[in-house]
């Protein structure tokens, strides 16, 4: 089994299934790590990856470079966008993967989930996706490791980490009491 299919099983046992997003995820998440000189599949403390989108294809992606959430490896951008970000936080570089095809117009409603897998992997990563160098400003509260900034709520008392909290009078807010939130709280 080539390292493309072998990735591509492990991706879709993750998301649940092997579809159209999963097929293309996983051939550019290797495609980005191989150009940072990194080995897909395999973690890699240096890299921090970017998603632009909460769709299957994040998902390849996540599986591929075994970045977490929890580890503040993987950050999701909600861009609607079919690419992402590869910064290497050892040396800076980055590159932004943008998937060509998902950009097109025309593309072959027909083609069987099978026929994309052999298509995708027959064809060289550099004619399906497109390679931005880019650089990527990220706060130290937002790399890995300890956190820097711990407050408590002026309002609610509760504790937020990762320099989230928001001043105002001297005093440390959380979002939710500083500007709303996207929940409410129900009396009952
Ligand atoms: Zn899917
Ligand atoms: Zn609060």
């Amino acid at each position: 089994m080539s390292d493309y299919m072998e990735l591509l099983k492990k991706a879709g046992e993750f998301h649940g299934d092997i579809c159209g997003g999963i097929v293309m995820g996983t051939k550019l998440a290797m495609y980005g790590m191989e150009t940072m000189g990194m080995k897909p599949g395999q973690k890699d403390k240096r890299l921090i990856v970017f998603t632009e989108i909460d769709r299957c294809i994040s998902d390849a992606v996540l599986s591929v470079t075994r970045t977490s959430l929890g580890k503040k490896s993987l950050k999701p951008m909600h861009y609607g966008k079919f690419a992402a970000t590869f910064v290497n936080i050892d040396t800076g570089e980055a590159i932004r993967v943008v998937d060509l095809g998902a950009n097109k117009k025309d593309r072959d409603e027909n083609e069987t989930t099978e026929e994309l897998i052999e298509r995708i992997n027959k064809t060289p990563a550099e004619e399906l996706f497109e390679i931005q160098k880019v650089s990527v400003k990220i706060d130290p509260n937002d790399l890995p490791g300890k956190p820097l900034e711990i407050v408590t709520c002026a309002d609610c008392g509760e504790v937020v980490m990762d320099g989230k909290h928001h001043l105002k009078g001297g005093k440390a807010y959380c979002t939710s009491c500083f500007s709303g939130s996207y929940y409410q709280i129900i009396d009952e």
